[in-house]
Parts: structure tokens; sequence; C-alpha cells
């Protein structure tokens, strides 16, 4: 399924000739500056975009355009020096594009954005900014730039594959499960953090140059570190040179190699001191599950490798069951609200569903070695995987209740709390017990941004000062103060 010739990463100068003129109905295609991962751990390399059409503004294909102006070069192609604008885009686009086809191609499911609009807007330096995000109002992914104060070299985010890959991935899980950017919970804002990086680490494995450094890192044995495993390694080491510490825990963002356990976020501290140490921020969260999902990651290569793989070949394919085992949790996620023990059992549910159950005792074992699942679970207590239906009925049924915050909730007493509930399933009380648990949790962690009446609020304001979006913020509607989710996700 996934053609490797569609890869032509060892070719850094343009090449010499125009492209043959696409032939009647087939679709073109140009070289692309590209790094699956970033100029820290790889140089970039090219990558050909097919189905490439002229955008608005800057080339596009069918579910993404560039928001900007690129000129090709005189060959045709987009390949640029590192550090210009022309490859912050190029890498931007070519990023976005590659992950929205590998995963329509991997998994099978075509992605139907719930932002009403068919194409994700790409903007490679949308300001200065230590971060990247998705923004579900704009249908936009953002990358951004910002100088590195201890090597005074300026970091681009959008120059990481790994990062583009992760933004995309929110897109994606956002156009199958949109109710989830509305859901509170720490769990499921992390899932979608958690979704990103899986999605970031097989994408990166995809690419043969980067498979054979993790062999040459690994040998295949995915438990020593490798450039796949750790994500966003130069806007890590940028985060730590800004912060003066060592915040993320290494030379990177974050890695799936970890031996985090579960614990109820809502007793956990938001982000603490020791990067080691398990927070409930999402993003800090994500990698508990994130670790879980690389321990049954590397179960497969193991897997592969004893059935006589050598491990290049084991990668390869535990990289394409990666993103089939992506899809399939997508499809069978819960549709609302879920704990990380919903999602683990729905995990086994899409395996049992969708895969013959093939990888039902390595999934359980993890999540059960990570306390996801408990110690005693057993499978029978795994239910149906949900009934399938369009992206569009999914994004139809995503209804708003508001939920009146009752208790001392400081400033934010007296508020509604939006949440979703599906447009055929009643909410109950139970519910809204937990909703209040959730958000006093992070009300008290400082995730909700208070406004004043008529304040205006601009994209910015949507951010703390770590540079972190808030989980929400408080509008004032007619008088009355209301709590809405952040749909802008870094
Ligand atoms: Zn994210």
């Amino acid at each position: 399924m996934f053609c490797n010739t569609l890869h032509n990463n060892h070719r850094i100068t343009p090449a010499q000739t125009r492209p043959a003129a696409p032939k009647q109905g087939a679709p073109a295609s140009a070289e692309f500056s590209h790094n699956p991962q970033d100029k820290v751990v790889l140089e970039p390399g090219t990558y050909s975009v097919g189905g490439l059409k002229s955008g608005d503004i800057g080339p596009a294909v069918d579910k993404a355009r560039l928001n900007e102006q690129l000129a090709p070069n005189a060959d045709g192609n987009y390949i640029f020096e590192q550090g210009t604008p022309g490859f912050h885009a190029a890498n931007s686009f070519s990023a976005v594009a590659r992950t929205i086809k590998f995963f329509e191609e991997g998994t099978g499911m075509s992605i139907g954005w719930s932002f009403k609009k068919p194409q994700l807007d790409v903007n490679s330096d949308a300001g200065e900014m230590l971060n990247a995000y998705y923004q579900k109002g704009e249908g936009s992914v953002n990358f951004f730039h910002s100088t590195d104060p201890k090597t005074n070299q300026v970091v681009w985010s959008g120059d990481s594959g790994e990062v583009v890959s992760h933004e995309v991935g929110h897109a994606i899980l956002d156009a199958f499960r949109p109710a989830y950017l509305m859901n509170w919970r720490a769990d499921c804002g992390a899932f979608h953090e958690s979704f990103g990086d899986m999605l970031a680490l097989v994408m990166s494995l995809q690419d043969d140059r980067v498979l054979a450094k993790v062999v040459e890192q690994t040998g295949g044995d995915m438990t020593k570190p490798n450039l796949s495993a750790n994500l966003g390694e130069e806007l890590g080491i940028t985060i730590n040179n800004t912060s003066g510490k060592n915040r993320t825990g290494g030379d990177y963002t974050r890695t799936a190699i970890n031996n985090l356990k579960w614990a109820d976020p809502k007793t956990l501290p938001n982000n603490p001191e020791d990067p080691n140490e398990l927070g409930s921020e999402v993003h800090n969260f994500s990698r508990l599950w994130t670790g879980a999902f690389y321990d049954v990651f590397t179960g497969i290569v193991n897997e592969n490798r004893a059935a006589g793989m050598d491990a290049a070949q084991a990668l390869r394919e535990a990289s394409n069951e990666g993103l089939r085992m992506l899809g399939r949790l997508v499809k069978g996620a819960p549709r609302f609200d879920f704990t990380y023990k919903d999602m683990a059992k729905a995990f086994i549910a899409s395996d049992r569903d969708g895969n013959g159950g093939k990888h039902v005792d390595l999934i359980t074992q993890s999540y059960k070695n990570r306390g996801i699942l408990p110690a005693d679970f057993s499978l029978s207590e795994v239910g149906p995987s949900p009934v399938p239906r369009s992206l569009t009925d999914e994004q139809a049924a995503v209804q708003k209740d508001l939920v009146p915050l009752v208790g001392d909730f400081g400033n934010f007493s007296g508020a509604v709390v939006e949440v979703p509930r599906d447009v055929d399933t009643p909410r109950f009380a139970a519910d809204d017990a937990a909703l209040r648990a959730d958000m006093k949790h992070l009300i008290d962690a400082g995730r909700i941004l208070y406004t004043e009446p008529h304040q205006r609020i601009t994209t910015k304001d949507l951010f703390d000062k770590n540079g972190q979006p808030y989980i929400g913020v408080l509008r004032w509607k007619d008088g009355q103060p209301v709590i809405e989710r952040n749909q802008v996700v870094a």
C-alpha cells in the first residue's frame, strides 16, 4: 500500500529538468522541500506532492492549500534553501499534503474536515511564537518562528515534519470526532495531543531515511532512544533554552519512550517541575497514552522480528500497521466523552472488530502495564464498537448543552459551561457533577481565561504566558458569562 518510490529524499539540489506535463486527467506533481524530522536530526530532502493544483493563493491539493504565494523554481519544483521563506512554505505544505495522503491511503478512510471548507489552510510562518496550532474556527494549521536565546538561531516550527503531522493530526481527529474539541475532560484533551504524536511517529517512519537512521540507532530494539520516538527535537531544544531549564526532559518536545503510569488527572498538578512526573496539562498527560501506544508499537516490531523480518522490514511493517491501527482506533473511538480506560477498551474493540483480534492481547497487556486498564481487567468488559456513520452525520450530531456552574468557582461562579451532547442522547445529572469537578481543576490550574464584558479577544489572548492555549475562555453573551472550549489547540 505504501509506495516508497514516492519519496525522493536523497536529492537536495533542484532537479534540472522540468517535470513532464501531466497527461489528461492525471494529477500534476512537483518536488517540494521536505524534512520528515527537523534539521537538528536530519538534513532536509524532497517529497513529491501529487494531485497538485493551483490554489487561490499558493499551491494546493484537494484537502489543503498553502495560504500564501509561492512560485516554483524554473524547473517547476518547489525546492528552496533552508532558512528561506520558500523553504518554510514548501516544507509545511508538503508535510501537510503527505500526512493527509498517507493517512487516507493507509487507513482507507476519507477525510471530510469539520470546519465546512474543502481545504485546510496552511500558514507556514504566522508570526513569532514558540509553538504551532490547529485553529478549528478558521480551518487552519499555523506555524511560527522564535529565536533561540542560547544559539541565537531562529527556529521555525513548520520546518519540522513531525510538528506538522502533529497539527494535521488534530485536524484529522476533529473531522472524525468533532465533539472532542468541546469536551473538558483531561483524558479527552490529552488523547487529542497523543493522536497527533502517534500520527507523527508512524508518519516519520514512513520515510526511508528516517527508517534507516532508526535501524542504525536501535538495531530494531525500539526501547532504545531514537529519532522517531523523540518528537519535535529542534522545537524542544529551543523550549528548554528559552526557559533556561530542562522543561521537556530531553532534547525533544516529547518522547514516546517513558514509564508513566495512570493517575486520575484531577489528582495531578498541572505541569510538575520534574518533566518525568505526570501532570494533568493535556500535552503532559498525553505522554501516558503515547507511551502505552509505543509499547504496543514496540511489541509489533518484536513480533515481526520473531517472524523472521530484518529490523528495517519489521519497522516498516509496524509503521504501516501503526497507521491502520490509528484509523481503526478513530473509527472505534467513543463519540463524546471518555476516560483513557474507555479509550483503551475502544482500542481493543477496534482490533477485535477490524483486525481479527490479532493485537488484542498485546494492547490489553500494554494498557494494563500502564494502569490505564486495571490489573483485574477482563475482555468481557469490552463492548461493541460504535455504529459507523457518515462524517456529515457525525458532525451534525454534535449539539451544545449549557450547564450552570453551581458552587464556588471564584470569578467563574454563575457562568454556564458549553458541553457537547449527542443529538440522540439525553444528558444525565451525574455527568454534570463530573463536569464541575473537571472545571474546578481547570480553573484552579489557571487553564480557563477570564474576560470582562465587552472585552475584545484576539487569537493571541487565547494563549497563556507559557505560550500554551487555554483550555477554555469565559465570554459574555447578552450579559451571561459562558465558558467555551478553546478551539485553538497547539
Ligand atoms: Zn497538539
